[in-house]
């Protein structure tokens, strides 16, 4: 039989297949460095090759190449999202814009943020909460424990103004701390709605069984969440409690006594293990009197364990763990909390604690000494001063809180 291709238009094929074998996926990014010594924000292009999974930065103001492209292991594809930081070569870079339009097509198209509120009702099932949420694909990128007042509230659902069931909402949402979140993924809205599952718990129980309202709701107001319903309320809501301009949005929740800090370790998160890390802490007895995600810097990492300086070998990566991505700070409350929750993390090494004490919190989810999970007090009295100290400045500047 003829082919049907003559010689020429076969090597143009063959052209074209290599062509596109050879066409090399590379995403970019404008990133800003704080850089501590000349306290200057700094801009780079940064580039990432999904291909070898390397990286290469250029200097924006000075137009000249930065870093030659590298190899990185510490970066994913999963990291490159506006308004992340990542962490190259000990540099926390923010990711604030996308460098090219094929980026922004090919990474931005679907990525949609909404935001998810934990009613007072269900607060201590923050853990199982957080398990679906990472289960159905959504990341969770910022997080805060707060306590709303009435006019809080009724500012929040100003849309029901007038309703009958208007006042009893506002009641029960400033009754108790409730946990607001910035959730991120692929149709974050709809798949947070649909997780939540139909307004009323009774429905709900009868249409979608393995909902959230359905299995931890009680009525049509103690009914769990809340989950932005388009874009536009998304926006608004999110602002609401995590301003991006002018103030902190509703305090968090720290009490500042009887309490102990702990923070689990960007490692944890981006393993999608805090749901499981909180149900734990949970079902040991103790209770998470606040929680918020910061995203600490180099500066802020190294003050904070400033006390293991010259005395753990690991310090410098521990503070390259510390401010490599997004952390969850929680207060601890409870009489001797700092001791009991301390004996909880178990040893610091999770190889020795997998021996020794197998049930532990560094046991189960750490991997080695420095991303060992958690970082919790060490001494009894630094308890109320690092919760203090590391939560006080943060809330205190927007630019590092997520
Ligand atoms: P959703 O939270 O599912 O978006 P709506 O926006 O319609 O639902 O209502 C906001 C909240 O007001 C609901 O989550 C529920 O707590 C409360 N609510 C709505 N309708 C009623 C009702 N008919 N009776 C009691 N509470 C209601
Ligand atoms: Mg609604």
């Amino acid at each position: 039989m003829r082919n049907k291709f003559s010689f020429a238009e076969r090597s143009l094929i063959s052209k074209l297949y290599l062509f596109i074998y050879f066409q090399e996926d590379r995403f970019a990014f404008l990133t800003e460095w704080y850089d501590p010594t000349s306290a200057l924000l700094r801009r780079y292009q940064l580039f990432y090759y999904p291909r070898d999974g390397s990286v290469e930065m250029f200097d924006v103001k000075n137009q000249r190449i930065f870093l030659r492209r590298t190899r990185y292991d510490d970066i994913h594809q999963e990291d490159l999202f506006i308004g992340n930081r990542v962490n190259v070569f000990s540099r926390q870079l923010h990711l604030i814009d996308y460098g090219d339009q094929y980026t922004a097509n090919k990474l931005g198209s679907k990525k949609e943020r909404t935001l998810a509120l934990i009613k007072p009702d269900v607060v201590t099932k923050i853990g199982d909460i957080l398990e679906l949420i990472y289960s159905s694909n959504l990341i969770v990128t910022k997080a805060k424990m707060t306590k709303l007042t009435w006019s809080q509230a009724a500012d929040f659902y100003a849309e029901h103004q007038g309703k009958p069931f208007f006042n009893n909402l506002v009641q029960f949402m400033s009754s108790g701390p409730v946990v607001a979140m910035e959730l991120m993924g692929d149709e974050a809205m709809s798949i947070w709605r649909g997780l939540l599952g139909t307004s009323d718990p009774a429905v709900a129980r009868r249409e979608a069984p393995q909902s959230v309202r359905a299995q931890f709701g009680t009525d049509g107001i103690k009914n769990v969440g809340h989950g932005s319903d388009s874009p536009a309320a998304a926006a608004r809501e999110t602002e609401f409690f995590f301003p991006s301009t002018i103030g902190h949005g509703p305090s968090n929740t720290a009490v500042f006594t009887d309490c102990t800090c702990c923070i689990i370790k960007p490692h944890a998160i981006s393993e999608g293990l805090a749901g499981k890390i909180l149900n734990s802490i949970s079902a040991a007895g103790f209770e998470i009197s606040a929680l918020q995600m910061f995203n600490m810097d180099r500066v802020n990492a190294e003050e904070f364990y400033e006390v293991y300086n010259g005395i753990v070998t690991e310090y410098p990566n521990m503070v390259t763990e510390l401010c490599s991505g997004p952390c969850m700070a929680l207060e601890i409350h409870g009489t001797d909390a700092p001791k009991t929750f301390r004996e909880f993390c178990g040893p610091a090494d999770p190889e020795i604690a997998r021996h020794l004490r197998p049930t532990t919190l560094r046991a189960l989810y750490g991997k080695d000494k420095v991303k060992n999970a958690v970082h919790c007090t060490d001494l009894p009295e630094d308890g109320v001063l690092e919760v203090g100290g590391t939560w006080t400045p943060y809330i205190a500047t927007t630019p590092i809180m997520c």
